[in-house]
């Protein structure tokens, strides 16, 4: 084993052949001329840190003063100067501060808010489990439920007198679709009533 570590009587035997090339190498990568270079500015670039105006490190060096310390470079990266980084991140000073409410509450808060877009969105899934091709949003609906003045296109009653649901003109289990071309907007017992025959009530409902 020795004679293979030892490069300097490589010409006594045949052992280029024999000498596994992990053994050949010296230590260390090898790049190539081209990638030294690279590293070699990306190294010079991390040397340079930081560069503040003069102006900016007058601040700086202030501000550092401010909370007791003989300068910037005292200050920066001192146990202290992380405590206040913490502090001033903390409670009000943090953008997303929400008032002191629990993220827990807050998302009872959406969820208290937001009942029919969670219930839009069940029948979302609903739909598609089903098989249902195509698929619309909750604006679209929305703005569905306005352009019929939020009546029941079958009865004609309106919300919040009654609640308005997604009505498919042609059923899913008759292989209906889920885009919005193919929904009307009607209240349960008429939904219910229609069942999984193909009715449009839009051409009626547009003549009233
Ligand atoms: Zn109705």
């Amino acid at each position: 084993m020795r004679k293979f570590r030892d490069r300097t009587q490589q010409s006594s035997a045949p052992s280029v052949l024999l000498i596994p090339r992990c053994m050949s190498l010296p230590k260390g990568y090898h790049h190539s001329e081209k990638t030294k270079r690279k590293i070699g500015a990306a190294n010079a670039i991390r040397r340079l840190g930081t560069h503040h105006t003069e102006q900016t490190k007058a601040k700086l060096s202030a501000a550092a003063k401010a909370h007791g310390f003989g300068g910037l470079n005292e200050y920066h990266g001192s146990a202290q100067h992380r405590l206040v980084a913490r502090k001033n991140w903390l409670g009000k000073r943090n953008p997303r501060w929400r008032g002191g409410v629990s993220r827990a509450e807050t998302r009872r808060n959406w969820i208290n808010r937001n009942r029919d877009r969670l219930r839009f969105y069940y029948k979302l899934r609903k739909a598609r489990v089903k098989g249902a091709k195509g698929t619309h949003t909750y604006d679209e609906w929305e703005a569905l439920k306005k352009k019929y003045r939020n009546r029941c296109l079958c009865c004609r009653k309106r919300e919040p007198a009654i609640r308005l649901t997604e009505d498919h003109i042609k059923p899913i289990s008759k292989g209906g679709s889920n885009f919005i071309q193919n929904i009307q907007p009607l209240c349960l017992p008429c939904n219910m009533r229609k069942a999984t025959r193909t009715i449009d009530y839009r051409p009626s409902a547009l003549q009233s």
